[in-house]
């Protein structure tokens, strides 16, 4: 078979998995190759009259579960081989919450803070119309990702509609509600987490008022976790933004902490706090650790002072491998990205089912469902962990790819 598509990190990724489940070639290539990879460039008219050409991607990784699905990000450092290796992600992400979908990745390279709202309008609609002949609501489903929003899902399912001569808001999720988005989307990868969480509370016996909870980052995730986890009534004694930190290890009102950001921009000078490193908010003794800024941030360097009980990855990769090692050996449990924050692409997947049966659900409705979904990923995972005596990363990569597996050997695309 042709290797030049072969995508590298995906490769690292699976080989330890490889040997525990012993996948022969075929195997290995459905989870290296992706099954379809688009990469294009579009021109779009500036405001000022200049043409410009901006290169795009769309990756679909693997669909014997389903239409694929993934986000859409613009990013001056998108490039194919990252663009792959998000789409193999989503593949798994998406078979580890049950989801009857497969997975991709999409992106265009360009910084958008340098376009004004019109050409990031007429940019988002040009890179519709490249991929228009290859998405679609039971082909692939777009979403917003890094640095998109709402606005620019409400732009591109315009763009498709147009093409297609009729209405088909399931072609895209992370609309705003206006044009049939779902309640709770813009929590929702918090509260799957918080979910998460909860359940891992109570398997390790941990009680809300009693559990300490660090969180790194003040953004969409990391403010949306901490008020979700303050509410239940859990302590949350610091957290976040890249401009530093608060601590209270009394616990932190965490809707105060809200409106004094709004007020002043930052989180410095919160009354009856005090002030803390990032670095030091990832040290502190804490009974959980939310890591919910950006990757890498515990590493070989700072494995070893790490003191919590129980890490929850809402930002996606925020460990490194060697770090990785060294938690496992110091016994602190890791529940990995791939499932903690799963709960926005379910909710995804909720704005899909409702636009195509064109029936729409409350919050609650959304929320209750939500959290049978990540429950009961949580519990399909601890039985796998047992069956293979591993860690949970691996434990997950395992139980997602041999759902794959299994639906490519009922297609007949395996032996
Ligand atoms: P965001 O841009 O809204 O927020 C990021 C936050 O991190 C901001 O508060 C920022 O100040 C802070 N930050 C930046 N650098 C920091 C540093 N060095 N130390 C501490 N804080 C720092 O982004 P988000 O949507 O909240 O996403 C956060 C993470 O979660 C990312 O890794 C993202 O990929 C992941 N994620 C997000 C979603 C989602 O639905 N938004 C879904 C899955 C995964």
């Amino acid at each position: 078979m042709e290797k030049d598509n072969v995508c590298i990190n995906c490769y690292n990724q699976v080989d330890k998995v490889a040997k525990v489940l012993k996948l022969g070639q075929a195997e290995l290539d459905i989870l290296t190759i992706p099954k379809r990879i688009l990469t294009f460039s579009f021109p779009v008219r500036l405001d000022s009259g200049e043409i410009r050409y901006f290169t795009g991607y769309r990756v679909q990784f693997n669909d014997a579960r389903g239409p694929t699905k993934g986000g859409i990000r613009f990013h001056p450092e998108v490039n194919l081989e990252e663009i792959k290796t998000l789409a193999f992600l989503m593949t798994l992400k998406c078979a580890v919450v049950n989801l009857p979908y497969g997975g991709a990745k999409g992106g265009i390279m360009i910084e958008p803070k340098h376009f004004s709202e019109q050409e990031l309008e007429r940019i988002s609609r040009g890179y519709i119309r490249e991929i228009y002949n290859f998405i679609g609501p039971r082909i692939d489903i777009p979403a917003p990702d890094v640095n998109t929003d709402s606005r620019i899902m409400a732009w591109m399912l315009d763009e498709y509609e147009k093409l297609e001569g009729k209405h088909a808001p399931a072609v895209i999720t992370g609309k705003p509600i206006a044009l049939h988005g779902s309640r709770a989307r813009e929590f929702s990868t918090s509260m799957g987490g918080a979910y998460v969480l909860q359940e891992m509370a109570g398997k390790f016996d941990m009680k809300p008022k009693k559990t300490t909870v660090a969180v790194q980052g003040f953004g969409n995730v990391g403010m949306n976790i901490a008020r979700i986890l303050d509410e239940w009534g859990y302590k949350v004694i610091a957290v976040s933004d890249s401009r530093g930190g608060i601590f209270n290890p009394q616990g932190l009102k965490i809707k105060e902490v809200i409106s004094h950001k709004e007020k002043t921009g930052k989180l410095a000078k919160f009354k009856g706090a005090k002030e803390i490193s990032n670095e030091a908010l990832l040290e502190l003794k804490t009974d959980v650790l939310v890591p919910a800024a950006l990757e890498d941030q515990i590493t070989k360097k700072n494995a070893d002072r790490i003191k919590a009980k129980l890490i929850l990855e809402m930002a996606n990769r925020p460990i490194t491998p060697e770090a990785d090692e060294i938690l496992l050996d110091k016994n602190i449990f890791v529940m990995p990205d791939i499932l903690a924050n799963a709960g926005g692409v379910v909710v995804s997947y909720f704005e899909w089912v409702q636009n195509s049966q064109n029936f729409y659900w409350s919050e609650k409705e959304v929320l209750d469902r939500l959290k049978v979904y990540m429950t009961n990923a949580v519990n399909e995972l601890s039985t796998v962990c047992t069956d293979f005596r591993c860690d949970m990363r691996g434990s997950l990569y395992i139980n997602a790819i041999k759902k794959i597996m299994e639906a490519e050997r009922l297609r007949g695309n395996l032996k």
